[in-house]
């Protein structure tokens, strides 16, 4: 059970996110403005490619098209840096300015071939060579520059009034990584500059928003080239941010929720990934780990952790009394990602996710399906997110049943029962066609990334036929044998996403509970440093994530780097607070909350954690 599917476009990380955000809600225009803005920011790719060819005559042409909220262009061409796209820019205006016509003409394949061999634009040779014999192609000629395109264009260059360019990055020639890297211009262009500038503030919200940003900044994760792309490293605050939401689902299964606990290998022989299709199906998405011609088993680390809890469930005889089992497991999971799909922790190439497997009699499913359901929106509901997810029943496609297996009508049966119990839950959903898994219906839990990006956080799988591929069974009242039907689910999906969710979501205001500092102690100044440290250790003692401020730096610097580092309580102490065996509170929520003995202060916060309560932010905070 794998959360998405792998895409293929190479694109830079944070376009990446951005382009493929399908249904953004913010910039998508209606349908025959979208055409005219396309047409708009194509003309605006032809601009900047000759203005390109204008300042680097060197560069070679490839492609340049108009893409949701912008146009980009491909150069074979040494990296552009930020001055290099300033001086593009300024040359795009003077071409802007000449307003020369757009004026089509058409060749044979034979003379457009010519033209571009001619021209020294080998990509664009290639392009044409595709192309069938007979073709007319199309150019477009501006002043000295000419392109080969389909069009349509704008009438003038004069037209593009509101563009900026915005960033390049290496891409693929044709996105296929066996080919040359090129570099590729990114830019965006709009009727109005009033639009442009919408669109760039709203642009850099998101980039304040995005979890890479923050993530880094606050020392929550890191990656290092040497250790590869996917493979980011927690650092002690965003492991202790991690190990809080494991700990939290951990418990909640296994205490609240009857689980059972399993610990199971990171890697499998080929044979168990015949055995589960994987083998056949996925292969590309797995790490193979050895050589066939050397090693009597290759294996592979493996992509879920399915049918490793199922042989658990072999490895006995279970009776109609056993069921339900529930399994759970906080497994690490392997995927090979296209690197052009990795941005920060969204795409990852090594993931931790609070994996479980149910295995129930048919007559118990219905009530074991509710309360997988009934479980995620618990924790939705706690980590404050419920608003910001949407559900969604994922259901087959009738016009192409090859893709599942089962009966149609045992399919829409199925679909109807899950169906009644989101109805009965008061769950307000949606429903998918072609998004199920090949052996039943779900319940996807989906959200959407600062760049819109659609994700799935956490998906609930009905299996009523995989008992059948690994030979389960239990044996029922009559002492037959008989297959029992499975979940798969999860409770918070791949913790590494949820985690940059979270961080967006919070913009890194976490809860407290959440939190991986989560009082800072300021004394005033040296004299007051013993205190200050006697309070750390009480803090501590209670089981709260504390530190103590003790540079030699003014209290007013101390509390500045405080509120970076989106702390939610200051505790301030001096010669007063020392007497008193007191603590002067600042807080993310309240600001100044006053002077309180220590023990109130830890009373609260020890509850706000264990609670997991969730203050509201004080709005002017940022600014007082
Ligand atoms: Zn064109
Ligand atoms: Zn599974």
């Amino acid at each position: 059970m794998l959360p998405n599917s792998p895409e293929n476009e190479l694109l830079s990380a944070e376009l990446s996110a951005e382009l493929s955000a399908d249904n953004s809600t913010e910039f998508s225009a209606s349908v025959p403005d979208r055409e005219r803005l396309a047409t708009l920011r194509h003309t605006a790719s032809h601009i900047l490619a000759e203005a390109v060819k204008t300042l680097f005559p060197t560069a070679k042409l490839a492609i340049g098209p108009a893409i949701e909220n912008g146009f980009y262009y491909d150069f074979d061409h040494p990296p552009f840096s930020h001055e290099d796209l300033t001086a593009i820019e300024a040359q795009m205006k003077k071409i802007i300015k000449a307003n020369n016509r757009l004026e089509r003409f058409t060749l044979s394949r034979d003379e457009a071939v010519t033209l571009m061999v001619n021209s020294g634009e080998p990509y664009k040779v290639e392009l044409i060579s595709d192309l069938p014999a007979d073709a007319e192609i199309s150019f477009y000629r501006q002043g000295d520059f000419t392109d080969l395109c389909a069009g349509p264009h704008l009438e003038r260059t004069g037209a593009v009034k509101a563009y900026k360019l915005l960033s390049s990055s290496a891409a693929y020639w044709r996105g296929d990584s066996a080919n040359t890297t090129l570099q590729r211009i990114y830019g965006t262009a709009f009727f109005t500059k009033p639009e442009l500038e919408d669109y760039l503030a709203y642009r850099e919200k998101v980039r304040l928003r995005d979890h890479n940003r923050i993530g880094r900044e606050m020392e929550l994760f890191t990656t290092v080239d040497i250790i590869g792309q996917g493979l980011p490293l927690f650092m002690p605050k965003g492991t202790r941010i991690l190990q809080t939401l494991q700990r939290w689902i951990e418990d909640e299964e296994d205490w609240q929720r009857g689980y059972v606990r399993t610990k199971t290998p990171f890697m499998g022989k080929s044979d168990l990934y015949k055995l589960s299709g994987h083998w056949e199906h996925y292969r590309d998405g797995m790490f193979v780990i050895g050589d066939a011609d050397k090693d009597a088993d290759i294996m592979a680390l493996r992509p879920m952790t399915c049918p490793f809890q199922y042989f658990i469930y072999k490895a006995s005889q279970k009776s109609y009394r056993d069921l339900p089992i529930r399994y759970g497991e906080t497994a690490v999971l392997f995927r090979n990602e296209d690197s052009g799909e990795m941005h920060g922790l969204t795409r990852v190439r090594q993931f931790t996710i609070s994996e479980g497997h149910l295995v129930v009699r048919p007559d118990q499913m219905e009530q074991e399906f509710r309360d997988c359901i009934d479980f995620a929106r618990y924790c939705m509901q706690t980590l404050g997110v419920d608003e910001e997810v949407t559900y969604r029943l994922s259901k087959c496609d009738p016009a192409d049943m090859d893709k599942y297996i089962g009966d149609p009508a045992v399919w829409e049966e199925t679909e109807a029962r899950i169906r009644a119990i989101l109805v009965e839950l008061g769950i307000p959903f949606v429903e998918a066609v072609g998004e199920a898994a090949f052996y039943g219906p779900k319940v996807d839990l989906q959200t959407r990334n600062v760049y819109g990006k659609e994700d799935t956080v956490i998906t609930i799988q009905w299996d009523a036929v995989l008992a059948e591929r690994y030979d389960m069974y239990y044996i029922d009242q009559n002492g037959d044998k008989v297959r029992p039907y499975m979940i798969h689910r999860t409770a918070l999906g791949c913790y590494e996403r949820t985690l940059a969710w979270l961080i967006e979501f919070y913009e890194g205001k976490f809860p407290t509970w959440l939190c991986p500092e989560q009082v800072r102690v300021l004394p005033i100044s040296d004299k007051f440093m013993d205190y200050a440290e006697s309070i750390r250790m009480k803090l501590h003692a209670a089981g709260i994530y504390v530190s103590t401020d003790t540079r030699s730096e003014k209290l007013g610097y101390k509390i500045r780097d405080a509120r970076i580092a989106k702390i939610p309580y200051l505790l301030v102490v001096g010669a007063q607070e020392e007497a008193d065996g007191t603590v002067s509170v600042r807080s993310r929520f309240a600001g100044d909350e006053g002077v309180k003995p220590l023990s109130d202060f830890i009373d609260q916060v020890s509850l706000e954690i264990r609670d997991k309560i969730r203050r509201e932010e004080l709005r002017l905070d940022e600014k007082s």
